[in-house]
């Protein structure tokens, strides 16, 4: 049997974890690192090598999180921190522009050909928000269409029926933003095109545009159908709205090019964040280039940042997408492989039902027979089964997402001896799943 109390192995995190509460709301300053949705404490990091992580207790840990997919290069990556370290000692911000800024933005506007210009925020929340208020400003337009489980940041326009931590929590909505500020959101079942045909034939000419993830993962992993992401770009073009693809987490993750290399469907506006930081706050929005000039100060629609464009983390961004090479995403890809296959296995051999989905080295895994392709099968499977599990891999060295709604990330650095690591988990895991009781 799993230790069902969790809490008791991890003494310096808990005493940090104290600490923490006494001065920041549960101890956190991002909901799902609290472990609400699994219980016990979580583990306060103090380093990072390649594929493991280390806590304040001393111990060792796989880690299949990444930072949440920035650190798709493993941490504390050679290369990365001398360039971070050549950064640092010319200063850490200017307030004006600044040369890593230029290369950083070339180098994306290289990859992604749909991006034809792009401007620097400092986090994923940021570009969300920004591509929304310039689609609203080009088109003349106010209402904008989410998909139900799709997270995009915690834009107040976008927390209806989000995923990620809000799925975690169980909660729909959350106070705090009013109905004035979701009133022109349309939320949709995911991967339903035939809903998506109904708000344009009902609201002809008033959707600015539509935000969808390019390949969901804040529900676990929920690909898009075949045809559904072009379906997208067909309605929006015949309403005149913009089609905004969200690939903060996808983007420069499951190709160079992110999912736009996958599914070549070309966006309007798209949205960046996570890897292209290299573990530092940079995001960025782009696409169209008459869409991007009605930015000020060409165009009329406001958008700013004291550190956007930071020469820190732009160094770090443009250092880690270099270094990102056809080798570096063949190692991702076979990680992920692997591991996809060995967890497949491990719960197969328990019995225990469970899908593990994918979308290119992204992957999640539901504790149902599946298919999951939208929000409401996503929170169908028995996630009480995940528990326990997570609290096995946990205790054997194994550091998942806390979360059943979140998709797990390998890096290039995950080697044979780390998946051996996790491979020798496994088995003990999926057995606590298949015990595991509501
Ligand atoms: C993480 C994420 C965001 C928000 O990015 P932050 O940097 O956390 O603000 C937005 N969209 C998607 C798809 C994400 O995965």
């Amino acid at each position: 049997m799993v230790d069902v109390t969790y809490s008791y192995d991890a003494p310096v995190s808990q005493s940090l974890f104290d600490r923490a509460s006494a001065v920041t709301p549960g101890g956190v300053n991002s909901p799902v690192r609290a472990f609400r949705g699994v219980g016990g404490t979580p583990r306060f990091m103090v380093s990072g090598a390649g594929p493991y992580l280390t806590d304040a207790d001393g111990r060792e840990y796989v880690d299949l999180v990444c930072s949440w997919g920035p650190m798709i290069l493993g941490h504390a990556h050679p290369e990365v921190l001398a360039a971070v370290r050549d950064a640092v000692g010319r200063g850490t911000s200017f307030g004006t522009p600044g040369t890593d800024e230029v290369a950083l933005a070339e180098e994306i506007v290289a990859r992604i050909a749909p991006v034809e210009q792009v401007r620097l925020v400092s986090s994923g929340t940021e570009a969300t928000m920004s591509a929304i208020r310039l689609a609203r400003g080009f088109t003349g337009r106010a209402k904008i269409v989410k998909f139900a489980g799709c997270y995009h940041g915690h834009v107040d326009a976008l927390l209806a029926a989000a995923g990620s931590g809000v799925a975690t929590l169980g909660l729909p909505d959350t106070p705090g933003v009013t109905g004035a500020q979701t009133g022109d959101t349309l939320v949709l079942p995911y991967n339903d095109l035939d809903a998506v045909r109904a708000a344009f034939a009902a609201h002809p000419g008033e959707i600015a545009c539509v935000i969808t993830e390019a390949s969901p993962g804040n529900m676990g992993v929920v690909p898009p159908l075949d045809g559904f992401n072009e379906g997208l770009r067909d309605a929006c073009r015949a309403d005149g709205a913009l089609y905004v693809s969200d690939e903060v987490m996808t983007g420069f993750r499951v190709s160079s090019q992110g999912w736009y290399g996958i599914d070549g469907v070309t966006p309007d506006l798209m949205t960046f964040g996570k890897v292209m930081g290299g573990g530092f706050p940079a995001a960025a929005f782009g696409g169209r280039r008459d869409v991007m000039a009605q930015l000020a100060p060409t165009g009329p629609v406001y958008q700013a940042g004291t550190l956007s464009g930071n020469p820190v983390a732009t160094a770090a961004g443009v250092t880690q997408l270099r270094l990102l090479d056809e080798a570096a995403y063949a190692a991702v890809d076979s990680a992920s492989r692997q591991l996809r296959a060995l967890v497949t296995e491990a719960l197969g051999k328990e019995g225990v039902a469970h899908r593990v989905q994918a979308a290119g080295n992204m992957f999640s895994v539901f504790f149902t027979e599946g298919p999951v392709t939208d929000y409401d099968g996503a929170r169908a499977q028995e996630s009480f089964r995940f528990t326990p599990f997570f609290h096995s891999m946990l205790a054997q060295g194994v550091y998942l997402p806390p979360s059943a709604f979140e998709a797990w990330f390998v890096s290039a650095a995950h080697d044979e001896r780390a998946l051996e690591r996790i491979a020798d988990a496994l088995p003990a895991a999926a057995r606590a799943a298949a015990e595991a009781v509501v």
